[in-house]
């Protein structure tokens, strides 16, 4: 198996430095060729057979290929009917477009996210399910804020996270280990300030983040105990 993409290591835009260095290495391990700074340019079909082309000039032949390249929003419906459009279908706290009769959900969509204080745009399975459900009672009658901030979590062998809030490793980070990338707790901070935490193989703490970051409080290790 060979990985390839643009950033230095694996999840480099959302983990600190050494704990992306840590996890690429683990891929290494298990015999999996990463080539980090390198992006496909080109597919080829050959037979059965595929051929990449890589913007540094390589070329690689594989059986098979698998794109994760992320989506972008398919807002052109929306926008057609003249919805608000600003990176996805801009929606209020209710869940309503811009057109009173019309709601929407799901990673299509552009909220205010009230714990963290501003609009964002989440392409998460609890985000889209809890909107989805929201923005259903809303079309119903009922008038309920979206307050909810979405987890999400991915497995990778064996190391395991869970995430709420902003994870961008350009914020200032405060790590908390047990075990140097192998358990421990990552702080996100926008002027010390909490804004997103990653629990790393370790479970069960997700309403502690969420409440650590409706808090506003300052970033310290040991903030969430575990
Ligand atoms: C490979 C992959 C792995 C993922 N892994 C995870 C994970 O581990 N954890 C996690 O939390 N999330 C994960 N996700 C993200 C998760 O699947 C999405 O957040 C979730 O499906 C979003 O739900 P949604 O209803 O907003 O959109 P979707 O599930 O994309 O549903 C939108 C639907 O609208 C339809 N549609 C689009 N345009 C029109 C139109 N004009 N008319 C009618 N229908 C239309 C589409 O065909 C689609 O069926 C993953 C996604 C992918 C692709």
């Amino acid at each position: 198996v060979t990985m390839l993409f643009p950033e230095d290591g694996i999840g480099a835009r959302m983990f600190p430095t050494a704990l992306s260095s840590f996890l690429t290495e683990q891929y290494r391990a298990r015999c999996v060729t990463v080539r980090t700074g390198e992006t496909v340019a080109h597919l080829e079909r050959h037979g059965s057979r595929w051929r990449a082309f890589t913007n540094s000039g390589a070329s690689l032949e594989a059986d098979a290929v698998v794109a994760g390249l992320g989506i972008e929003p398919a807002t052109q419906l929306a926008s057609n009917a003249g919805l608000a459009i600003d990176n996805g279908i801009v929606v209020d706290e209710y869940l309503r477009t811009s057109h009173p009769d019309v709601y929407a959900a799901g990673d299509v969509v552009n909220f205010y996210c009230s714990p963290l204080g501003e609009r964002i745009r989440v392409e998460h399975e609890d985000n889209a399910l809890t909107q989805g459900a929201i923005a259903g009672k809303n079309m119903t009658g009922s008038a309920r804020r979206y307050e909810y901030l979405p987890m999400f979590y991915s497995d990778l062998f064996e190391f395991g996270y869970e995430a709420v809030g902003l994870l961008d490793s350009r914020l200032e980070i405060v790590e908390d280990w047990r075990e140097p990338y192998r358990e421990g707790v990552v702080y996100y901070c926008r002027e010390g300030i909490v804004r997103g935490v990653l629990l790393w193989n370790v479970w069960e703490r997700v309403e502690a983040a969420r409440e650590l970051i409706a808090s506003r409080e300052r970033a310290a290790a040991g903030a969430i105990e575990w």
